[in-house]
This record gives C-alpha cells, sequence and structure tokens, in this order.
C-alpha cells in the first residue's frame, strides 16, 4: 500500500459548514486539521441568532447532515435551540472540539510557498489546505436612518437578541418584515403591550404550518432509522422538484402553484381589505427569499399589533417618527438583515504573487463552481460566492462543497497533486453561463433583496439544485492548473 502524504488543513469557523468539513475529514481518516472560531461555541447562524420564533423554514428532516440524522426533532421545522443543541451534539460525538481554537479570529490567510500561513492574534501556522467556512449570514446589517443612535430605550439587531429585556410589558418597534421579522412577529404578536411593525416593503408569505413530531412517530424513527432517510429523501425530493428549489428557477406549475398560494394565503387570512393592500407586495412571489410561515397574518390582527407601512423619517429618543406621527416605543428591534456579500471579511485573503482577494473580486464576488477562486490555490469555500442559498437546506450544499474539498485533498494525500487552482478561462466560462441563466430566475423580475450583488445580477444559483450536484460530483481536472510535488 503506498504511504499517504500527511496534510495539515485549516478551517475557518466552527458553524454547519466547518463542523461539516472536519467531519468529512474525519471520515477520510485525517485528523490533522484545526477548526479557527471566533466565538466561544459553535453553531454559526444558529448560536448568534437567539430570537423569540427562530425557527428553521426547512423541514428539519432535511435540515440535517446526511451522516448524522436526528430522530428526536419535535418539530417539522424545529426550533433554533435545538439546531444549536444538534450542531453541539455533533462537534461532541465526534470529538471535534478538541481542534477547535475557540475564541481565536483569522486574521489574514497568505498562499506562500505552498503553503497557507493563517496569521491570529497568536502568531501564524502553516497548513497545506485552507477551507473557508465563514457562513452567508453572519454580519448583520445595520440600518441607516438619522437619529437612530438617539433612541432611549434599549436596540439591538435580531441577531444580537438582548435576553436581559424583559418584554411583555413594553411596546416593541420592530424594524423588518423579512423572515426574521415574520417570525419574531409571529411569536411576540398579542403577548406584549404593543407590537408596532416597521414594513418598507410587504412580502409574500408561503402558508406553512409546524406540525410537532409525536412521540409514537419520534420512537419510530429511533427505531428504524431507515425511515429517516425515506423523510430526508422526500423532503429533498419535495423542495428541489416540485417547490421552490424548481420555481425560482425555471417558469412552470411549480412558480404558478407556490405565487397562487401565497396569494390565497394573503386573502383568506387578512379580511380587512385596507390592511390586505397594505400587505400586498407590488413583486412576485419568491423574487425576494420567500418567506414561509405559519402564523404571521394571524399574529400581525392580535391586540396590540400595528404594522406601520408609511416611511420612516427618522428616530428620536422616544420612539419612530413616520410622516410626522411620533410612534412611542420602550425598545427598538433592528431586523434589518445581513451583509450577505461579505463572505471572508473581514480576513484579508491574499493567493500567489500576492494578490488579495478583494483585487480578486474588484467585479463582484465570484468563484469557480462556488468553491474555489483563480489565484488562490489549495483553496475551498464552502458557501461561496453563487451558492444555492435560497430557500434550501444549506446543509446538503455544504456537504456537496466539502466533498469536491475531499477529492482534492484526497488528490493530494495521495501525492498526485501538490496544489491546485481553477483557472481563469475556466472560472469565467462558468461565470458567464451563470449570467446567461440569470433571466430565467424568478429573483430578476423587479425587487429588491439581499441577493443581488452590486452589478444588479443574483449572487446565487440559476439552476436546479441537482445541477449544482453534477457539478461538483467529479472534477474536471482540466478546469484547474494543477502542480505536482
Ligand atoms: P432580510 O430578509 O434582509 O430583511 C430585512 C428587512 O429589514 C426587510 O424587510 C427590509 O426592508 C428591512 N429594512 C432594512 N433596512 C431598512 C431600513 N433602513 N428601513 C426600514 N426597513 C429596513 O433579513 P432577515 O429577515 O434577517 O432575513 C435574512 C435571511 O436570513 C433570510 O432571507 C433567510 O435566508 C435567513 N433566515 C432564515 C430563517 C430560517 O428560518 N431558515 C429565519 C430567518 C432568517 P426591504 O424589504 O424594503 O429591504
Amino acid at each position: 500500500m503506498s504511504q499517504k502524504r500527511s496534510l495539515k488543513v485549516a478551517i475557518v469557523g466552527a458553524g454547519m459548514s466547518g463542523l461539516c468539513m472536519a467531519a468529512k475529514l474525519q471520515d477520510a481518516g485525517i485528523d490533522s486539521f484545526t477548526i479557527y472560531e471566533q466565538a466561544d461555541e459553535v453553531g454559526g447562524t444558529w448560536r448568534d441568532n437567539t430570537y423569540p420564533g427562530l425557527s428553521c423554514d426547512v423541514p428539519s428532516r432535511f435540515y440535517s447532515y446526511s451522516f448524522r440524522p436526528n430522530p428526536d426533532w419535535s418539530k417539522f421545522m424545529s426550533p433554533g435551540p435545538e439546531i444549536h443543541a444538534y450542531f453541539r451534539q455533533v462537534a461532541d460525538e465526534r470529538g471535534i472540539r478538541r481542534h477547535i481554537r475557540f475564541g481565536t479570529e483569522v486574521r489574514s490567510a497568505r498562499y506562500e510557498d505552498g503553503q497557507w500561513l493563517v496569521t491570529t492574534a497568536a502568531g501564524e501556522e502553516s497548513f497545506d489546505v485552507l477551507v473557508t467556512a465563514t457562513g452567508v449570514l453572519r454580519v448583520p446589517r445595520y440600518p441607516d436612518i438619522p437619529g437612530l443612535e438617539t433612541f432611549a430605550g434599549p436596540k439591538f439587531h435580531s441577531s444580537r437578541w438582548d435576553h436581559s429585556v424583559s418584554l411583555p410589558d413594553k411596546r416593541i418597534g420592530l424594524i423588518g418584515t423579512g423572515s426574521t421579522g415574520v417570525q419574531i412577529t409571529a411569536e411576540l404578536g398579542g403577548k406584549v403591550r404593543e407590537l408596532k411593525i416597521f414594513q418598507r416593503t410587504p412580502q409574500w408569505v408561503f402558508p406553512t404550518p409546524n406540525l410537532r413530531y409525536s412521540r409514537l412517530t419520534k420512537a419510530m424513527l429511533a427505531r428504524w432509522p431507515v425511515l429517516n432517510k425515506v423523510g430526508y429523501r422526500f423532503w429533498q425530493a419535495y423542495i428541489e422538484n416540485a417547490s421552490l428549489g424548481r420555481a425560482t428557477v425555471e417558469a412552470g406549475w411549480q412558480r404558478r402553484w407556490l405565487s397562487a398560494m401565497c396569494r390565497w394565503n394573503l386573502r383568506l387570512s387578512v379580511r380587512d381589505r385596507e390592511l390586505r393592500r397594505r400587505l400586498t407586495p407590488d413583486y412576485r412571489a419568491m423574487c425576494k427569499r420567500q418567506v414561509l410561515a405559519g402564523h404571521y397574518y394571524q399574529a400581525i390582527q392580535r391586540p396590540g399589533v400595528c404594522l406601520v407601512s408609511e416611511a420612516i423619517d427618522h428616530v428620536q429618543p422616544a420612539g419612530v417618527v413616520t410622516d410626522g406621527v411620533l410612534h412611542e416605543l420602550d425598545v427598538l428591534v433592528l431586523a434589518t438583515g445581513f451583509d450577505a456579500h461579505a463572505y471572508v471579511h473581514p480576513i484579508e485573503l491574499v493567493g500567489e504573487n500576492g494578490l488579495t482577494l478583494d483585487e480578486a473580486w474588484a467585479d463582484g464576488p465570484h468563484a469557480y463552481r462556488s468553491v474555489a477562486v483563480p489565484g488562490f490555490p489549495n483553496l475551498f469555500m464552502l458557501m461561496g460566492p453563487h451558492s444555492p442559498v435560497g430557500n434550501q437546506s444549506l446543509v446538503i450544499i455544504a456537504e456537496n462543497q466539502a466533498d469536491y474539498a475531499m477529492w482534492w485533498i484526497n488528490e493530494m494525500r495521495a501525492g498526485r497533486v501538490a496544489s491546485a487552482a481553477p483557472t481563469e478561462a475556466a472560472t469565467k466560462d462558468y461565470n458567464e453561463s451563470m449570467k446567461a441563466a440569470m433571466p430565467q430566475t424568478i429573483w430578476v423580475t423587479g425587487c429588491k433583496s439581499w441577493y443581488l450583488g452590486k452589478d444588479g445580477l443574483p449572487e446565487l444559483f440559476p439552476w436546479r439544485p441537482v445541477r449544482h450536484r453534477e457539478l461538483l460530483r467529479t472534477p474536471e481536472t482540466s478546469h484547474f492548473d494543477v502542480r505536482t510535488a
């Protein structure tokens, strides 16, 4: 048997993707990896987001690692704390924690003499391979509203929830009606003294009841693990073929059906014509990231809940002012989203010949098949540019991308490859074919959303999820500059 080369791998981030990469390395028998994590716990977005009402809006049976089914999910779409517990459990079960440097922020990573030199406050360490797993929606976006800083009461971003503030007796202002604002509304509506929802743009809402799994179902899933697999495959097939995975990128009955369901949901749930008018978007369903929720419209109509659809003029110490009206508030919640284009920022990545990632991406973030960047050998990105991150399970995407990285890592271990980076030509061809496919997607039909890059085109994968898997299944080595030892 040939001797395998020992490789050192650095992973940045111990969220869902970073843990996934770690598990894949372990499964291949590689123990020489280090995960850098700036926080003091694993879980990424599920650690940072703790707002009331937080849950996944992808069925949990499918929002799980394929290699670690979970028969214990409490609900069809499980609450955030349960999902965070799942990732903590995976880290514990697999002994991944001993590889993690908690509280360690990567400042820069530089490719020199065939090695990645990773710099943290503690110094520099070299690795053969660098995997970035820094997540998609990590950097909170604060709104640029005049006077916001003057607000006298507690004020926080939805992903930095201040749990020391008691809510039931408060008048709460909620800015933002994306997936987060909708979940907060559904949870808090009717349970606090007053909830004022400041809506800049209405959202289409796809009705999604969230049923609880019975004890019997959980017991059956634990007894016969194959049932988890069946559930996983069922929801995967449904989402990818009969629902959003297809409807967003192809015209067809799936698009018509989903749009009709959103329209009917609004019509049947909101009888008051004036309120319905204010809740009706002037763009097509799914153009923004589709909101899926069970009780949003009901919550908006509960006592003490008020939808404010007039534009915010400014904030003052006592509250939010819209067209001359002061809405007095005790607490202000900013559910105003994230910088979806941050990727690895603020880490400075420097590839071959001193090329920085900022320079390489001067015209906007782009990658080869979402995972690799020309001029940056042995760098693999999980959830890189144009990953299919819309209304999908990001877990299966991370697994596919990690498997792709593993293919190259195994070639390196076997000594057949010393370094590999995609060619400029292959990357350009790939990005041009994506650009050509964008007009068929629903994301370009006339709305503003975090999907759109600075060129106005979506930074999303414009084909069905199966195509992403196919593109990553077997690397086309002719698309790479491959160096041997
Ligand atoms: P978002 O979708 O970007 O929504 C931000 C909201 O804030 C929008 O309603 C936006 O209005 C509003 N806003 C921003 N700046 C404003 C300003 N200056 N004045 C007034 N309103 C302003 O952010 P998000 O709701 O946090 O969701 C982000 C993503 O996180 C989702 O799309 C989804 O991918 C993910 N997420 C997933 C789940 C899940 O269950 N899996 C749950 C929550 C979030 P405009 O629409 O006018 O821009």
